[in-house]
């Protein structure tokens, strides 16, 4: 596997997963069901579980949801992260009931003794805080109208809040610093990795839809990483949390990342084209999605289905196996080597039983 030159971090320990110093990075997203429904939002937690959630945000609106962190936690497998807003008490509470790391935001958590008190009782409990900075809540970040300005005034947030936290001698510290646009977004990153060496927390704020949400966090996302900065990723998008880590882990994938899961090599098609590839593509991809524990936990596999056999056996040599078409048939191959033929309706079948086949 292929790793980029990263920043070296420091390790935070978020309940048994390890983030910074060159741990893998870790994939996370984050329930929308209302947390004082603890039976909807565990039921949540376990389909992203199943989709290779590694951890999972809950935000505590109230001190009611907040007792609800152990119920969560006894039935739920991967670390828990609280989201507090305005509160402290909230804070306190949700520490008392086994949480695994909190979220705190600077813009609206209060004044400095509440945050002492926070911290304090964090120490104590050995949980990690991340001091997650949102341009949206932070005041006179959009009176400046310059990215690098608005970057530096979330930079200069986030470092005044690690100040904070260090002045009480506290250092497992998470940094988040996000804005809903790719530009600050990335400089106010690299503002930060510039100055401490934290473990950073990365996602485009309120990037929106599955689609457009996609493309933003990527690209945003894909710099970063690119640069060697990230130790943890949250996708952020207007979508079921389910999609955010399968974005998330395709994202680590394609950039080498991370190393699991089926990557599909497929052409554009052209006038060459004989068989009716977008559909046979699309109909593998929902049938993979609903093959059950094919995720971070599966084998890595490269499968080519191409239209035709131009650049068909070229690209089923770098695959594990692939089909090339022909006239309503297709020429399957298998490490470079030819199989013999298939025809247009038995190509899914026979890929998807390739594909648990060589998952066994
Ligand atoms: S592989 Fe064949 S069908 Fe696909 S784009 Fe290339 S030439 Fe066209």
């Amino acid at each position: 596997m292929k790793f980029y030159r990263r920043f070296q971090t420091k390790k935070i320990n978020i309940g048994d997963i390890t983030i910074g110093g060159g741990s893998l990075i870790a994939v996370q997203s984050m329930t929308n069901t209302d947390s004082r429904d603890w039976k909807a939002t565990v039921k949540q937690i376990k389909q992203l579980e199943e989709v290779g959630c590694e951890v999972v945000r809950v935000s505590f609106p109230d001190l009611e949801s907040a007792y609800n962190v152990n119920r969560i936690k006894k039935n739920i497998k991967i670390p828990l992260v609280a989201d507090i807003h305005f509160d402290y008490r909230i804070a306190l509470e949700v520490i008392k009931h086994g949480i695994d790391k909190i979220r705190i935001n600077p813009g609206n958590i209060g004044s400095n003794d509440k945050l002492e008190i926070l911290v304090k009782e964090a120490k104590k409990a050995h949980i990690p805080i991340r001091i997650g900075v949102n341009a949206g809540s932070l005041k006179g970040v959009y009176n400046f109208d310059d990215s690098l300005l608005r970057a530096k005034a979330l930079a200069s947030a986030a470092m005044e809040h690690v100040r904070i936290l260090e002045k009480y001698n506290f250092d497992d510290i998470v940094v988040s610093l996000k804005a809903s646009n790719i530009n600050t977004t990335v400089q106010s990153y690299r503002i930060f990795a510039s100055k401490r060496n934290y473990p950073l927390h990365l996602g485009i704020t309120e990037a929106g839809s599955l689609r457009d949400g996609s493309i933003k966090s990527a690209a945003g996302l894909g710099i970063m990483l690119c640069d060697g900065i990230g130790d943890t990723i949250r996708v952020s998008l207007t979508a079921n949390p389910v999609e955010e880590i399968r974005v998330a882990y395709s994202l680590l994938k394609y950039m080498e990342l991370r190393d699991f899961g089926i990557e599909i090599i497929s052409c554009p098609t052209c006038a060459r084209c004989k068989v009716d590839l977008i559909k046979i593509v699309s109909e593998i991809e929902k049938k993979i999605s609903t093959i059950k524990n094919l995720n971070k936990f599966s084998k890595p596999l490269k499968i080519a289905l191409m239209g035709c056999v131009v650049n068909g056996p070229g690209e089923s040599k770098d695959a594990d196996f692939g089909i090339a078409g022909g006239k309503e048939k297709g020429i399957l191959f298998k490490n470079g080597k030819v199989l013999g033929e298939v025809s247009q309706d038995e190509w899914i079948d026979k890929l998807i039983y390739m594909i648990r086949d060589y998952q066994r």
